[in-house]
C-alpha cells in the first residue's frame, strides 16, 4: 500500500526538455516545453515521479487521486522580492504621483519608505504578524507558493528584528514558503538623517550581528542609490553581511546608474535587482559573476519611470532574467505574478515562456532555492498550480483576472476553487 498523492489531467503542464540546472539564460529562457496529459505523484511533501498516469497508478495503488482535469499545470511561481511586513498603506502617494509629483519628491518631504517607518513602529507585533498572514494567503491564491520577504520598514534594531521575528512566525504556520531577508539598509530613518555614518556603524556593529544570532534572516540587501546608501556604505554592509555568512542582494540602479551592478558582482550578491539604469560594464559583470537580475516592472509602471530596464539587451546577453512583484505599499501594492509576466512581455519584449521561467525557475535561484522549487521535477517540493487557461500563452495574455484553480504546496492542496 502507498501513500503519497498522484495529480493529473488532461490538460498541458510546463516542463524542460534538458537537464539544465542553473538558472536559465539565452536560449535556455525560452525553451519551456508544454507536454500533457499531466501525471505527477508527490510523496513527502517532494515530487517523486512524473510521467504516464496508468504506469504512475500501476506503482502508488494507495495513493490518493487528484483530478485537475484540462487545465494547465506550471510549478507555483517564486517571487523573489517582496516588502510584505507593514501596517498601513500609501494611497495619498499613488494619487499624487499619478497627479505630477514624483517619488523623490514625496521622500523628501517625508513620504515614502519613511511614512511606513512610521507606520510599523506604531503597530503591535500582533498587527504585524496579522497582515503578515493576510498577505500571504493572497499570495497563495494568485499562485505563488515562495515568497523572499524582506524587512525595512523598522530601522531601529528593536523594530528590525520585530518586523523579521513576525516573518518567522508566519513562515512556521502559513503554507506559504517564505525566505526572509534583512533589509535594515532600506534607508536612513528620521534620527540618523544627520548621521549617516552612525547608523551605517549600527547596522554593521549590531542589527547584523543580533539577525544573525536569531537565525532571522538568510541574506542581507541594500537600497544602494543616490540619496540613500552610496556604492562605499553599501559595500561595508554587504561584505559584514557575507563575513557573518548570509547571502547578499542589492536594490541596484533603480533610479540612477551608480555602479549597483558591478557592486553585486563584486560582492558575489545572489541578486542584482531593479536595474533600470544598468550600464552595459555592469551587465558584463553580473553574467561573469552569476548574479541573477530581477526585473521589477510593476513598479516601474507605478511609478511611472520614464524608461524600462534594458531586458532586452540583458536577455541578448545571456543573463538569465527573473521577475518579481516588489510588493510594498509604496511603489508595488500588488502580489500578482501573472500581472508582472504581463507587465514583463508588454515592456520588456519577453514571451509568455520566458515570463514563466523568469518567475519560477530564474526567480528560485535568485534567492539561492534554485536546487528545491520552481520546477516540476523529481526531487523537487511539490509546488504546483492549475490554470483555468488553455495553455502557458495565455497567462500574460489575459491580464487582471485570477485563473488559479488550485494551489499545491508540498503536495497538500492549499488552494481549491475548481468549479
Ligand atoms: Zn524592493
Amino acid at each position: 500500500m502507498s501513500s503519497g498523492t498522484l495529480f493529473f489531467g488532461t490538460g498541458p503542464w510546463a516542463t524542460f526538455d534538458d537537464d539544465h540546472e542553473g538558472p536559465r539564460g539565452g536560449k535556455l529562457l525560452a525553451e519551456v516545453r508544454e507536454r500533457s496529459p499531466f501525471a505527477v505523484f508527490c510523496e513527502g511533501g517532494r515530487i517523486a515521479a512524473t510521467g504516464d498516469l496508468a504506469t504512475l497508478r500501476a506503482r502508488h495503488r494507495g495513493a490518493l487521486e487528484v483530478d485537475l482535469g484540462a487545465r494547465t499545470v506550471v510549478p507555483g511561481f517564486v517571487d523573489p522580492h517582496t516588502h510584505p511586513v507593514f501596517a498601513g498603506s500609501r494611497e495619498d502617494e499613488f494619487e499624487w504621483r499619478n497627479t505630477g509629483r514624483t517619488y523623490q519628491e514625496i521622500a523628501r518631504e517625508g513620504g515614502g519608505i519613511r511614512k511606513s517607518v512610521r507606520q510599523l513602529r506604531a503597530a503591535s507585533d500582533a498587527d504585524l504578524v496579522a497582515n503578515l498572514r493576510a498577505t500571504a494567503d493572497a499570495f497563495l491564491a494568485l499562485g505563488t507558493t515562495t515568497i523572499e520577504a524582506k524587512s525595512g520598514y523598522g530601522l531601529s534594531p528593536e523594530d528590525e528584528l520585530r518586523s523579521l521575528r513576525a516573518v518567522r512566525e508566519v513562515a512556521a504556520t502559513h503554507p506559504l514558503g517564505i525566505v526572509p531577508t534583512f533589509l535594515g539598509a532600506h534607508e536612513f530613518p528620521d534620527e540618523y538623517r544627520d548621521d549617516r555614518e552612525g547608523y551605517v556603524r549600527l547596522l554593521v556593529e549590531e542589527m547584523l550581528p543580533r539577525v544573525v544570532a536569531e537565525g532571522l534572516a538568510t541574506a542581507c540587501d541594500v537600497f544602494c542609490e543616490e540619496g540613500v546608501f552610496d556604492v562605499g556604505q553599501s559595500r561595508r554592509i554587504l561584505k559584514r553581511a557575507r563575513e557573518l555568512g548570509l547571502a547578499v542582494k542589492i536594490h541596484a540602479d533603480e533610479i540612477t546608474s551608480c555602479g549597483g551592478a558591478e557592486l553585486a558582482a563584486e560582492v558575489g550578491a545572489l541578486s542584482a535587482d531593479h536595474l533600470v539604469h544598468v550600464s552595459t560594464n555592469g551587465m558584463q559583470d553580473l553574467l561573469q559573476s552569476g548574479v541573477v537580475p530581477i526585473l521589477l516592472p510593476a513598479t516601474s509602471f507605478v511609478l511611472r519611470l520614464a524608461r524600462d530596464a534594458p531586458a532586452k539587451a540583458m536577455m541578448d546577453l545571456g543573463l538569465p532574467v527573473a521577475i518579481a512583484t516588489d510588493f510594498n505599499p509604496g511603489s508595488s501594492p500588488t502580489r500578482s505574478m501573472p500581472l508582472v509576466m504581463t507587465f514583463a512581455c508588454v515592456r520588456y519584449g519577453l514571451t509568455a515562456a520566458q515570463a514563466l521561467t523568469a518567475a519560477t525557475v530564474n526567480a528560485a535561484h535568485a534567492i539561492g532555492a534554485g536546487n528545491r522549487i520552481g520546477r516540476l521535477k523529481p526531487g523537487f517540493e511539490a509546488d504546483l498550480i492549475a490554470l483555468d487557461l488553455p495553455n502557458v500563452r495565455h497567462l500574460p495574455y489575459r491580464f487582471g483576472e485570477n485563473f488559479v484553480a488550485v494551489v499545491v504546496k508540498a503536495g497538500e492542496i492549499v488552494v481549491d476553487r475548481r468549479r
